[in-house]
């Protein structure tokens, strides 16, 4: 009887372990698909100045308009995107579809603003990479210092395989890195110092409860100062509340960016600075 038990359990499990693979290259195929397709879609999300409240920028958040699932959201696609090198394509054509659009909102008069795009560590790693941004540059007339493009932590890790010669080669471009999620990622304040870095957002998870954990308000305070005394701007990210905006503007800090001002959407409600 246990013994049957024992083989029914783990024929359930064969069971769910190939439709776990078959769902995965289903969704890899359709992935693959999505590009050619015109499957991936861009949404926009404000950043505001903290002193003056104006919008100065938007990021650019990937999403995937599924035939069948509905609209998909990065952390459920990106990480395979990564494991198949999809990433590299994906993320050129994130890049260029960002410059359209800013090349659209500055036709329309919106010449100040800004804009913020999200990179995988397997796109810094690939070769052409530079070269890829250089010419996406070109060909949509970006003003390369009106782009920021978001890095991560552990995407600056040694043996993450992203050398300081490629952020210094992208800097020479003239657009700005920021390291985003900044304080969640397993690494040494060091890597401050050595990349050409010019903006840190503070990652949401000491935003959320910034009014009542006094160590969270601390990090944050302190992620403002250090940003500051290294000649950084410093963003905060997640600020769903006026009152976690008034803290955060308390302490100085530059931008802020989170559901109190916008939530992401489709480039046409994109609400434009006046
Ligand atoms: P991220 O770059 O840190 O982007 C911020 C995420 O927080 C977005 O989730 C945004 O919708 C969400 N968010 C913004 N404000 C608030 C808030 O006030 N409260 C809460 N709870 N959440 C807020 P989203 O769009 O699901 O993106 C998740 C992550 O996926 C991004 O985090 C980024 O790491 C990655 N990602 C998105 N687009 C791309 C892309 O084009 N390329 C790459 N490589 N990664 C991307
Ligand atoms: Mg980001
Ligand atoms: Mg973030
Ligand atoms: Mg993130």
């Amino acid at each position: 009887r246990a013994k049957d038990e024992g083989r029914d359990s783990f024929q359930l499990y064969q069971a769910t372990m190939n439709a776990r693979s078959l769902e995965h290259l289903a969704l890899e195929t359709a992935l693959h698909r999505a590009i050619s397709r015109a499957e991936l879609l861009l949404h926009f999300q404000p950043l505001v100045e903290v002193g003056s409240g104006q919008i100065m920028a938007a990021e650019a958040l990937l999403r995937w308009q599924h035939p069948q699932l509905g609209v998909v959201a990065p952390a459920d696609f990106i990480p395979l995107a990564e494991e198949t090198g999809l990433i590299v394509p994906i993320g050129e054509w994130v890049l260029r579809q960002a410059c359209e659009q800013h090349r659209a909102w500055r036709a329309s008069g919106h010449s100040r603003l800004r804009m913020m795009v999200n990179l995988s560590a397997r796109q810094l790693r690939d070769e052409g990479f530079v070269d890829m941004v250089s010419r996406v540059l070109a060909d949509t007339a970006m003003p390369a210092a009106q782009l920021t493009l978001e890095l991560t932590e552990s995407m600056l890790m040694e043996g993450s395989g992203c050398t300081v010669e490629v952020l210094e080669r992208l800097r020479t471009l003239g657009v700005r890195l920021a390291i985003d999620d900044f304080g969640t990622g397993y690494s040494s304040l060091a890597y401050l110092k050595r990349f050409p870095i010019d903006e840190l957002k503070i990652d949401r998870l000491f935003i959320r409860d910034i009014e009542r954990n006094s160590g969270d308000a601390a990090i944050a305070e302190a992620i403002v100062k250090l940003g500051h005394s290294l000649g950084l701007r410093v963003v905060a990210e997640g600020v769903e509340s006026a009152a976690q905006f008034a803290i955060l503007s308390a302490h100085g800090c530059d931008f802020a960016q989170g559901y109190h001002f916008g939530r992401p959407v489709a480039a046409a409600e994109f609400p434009l600075p006046d």
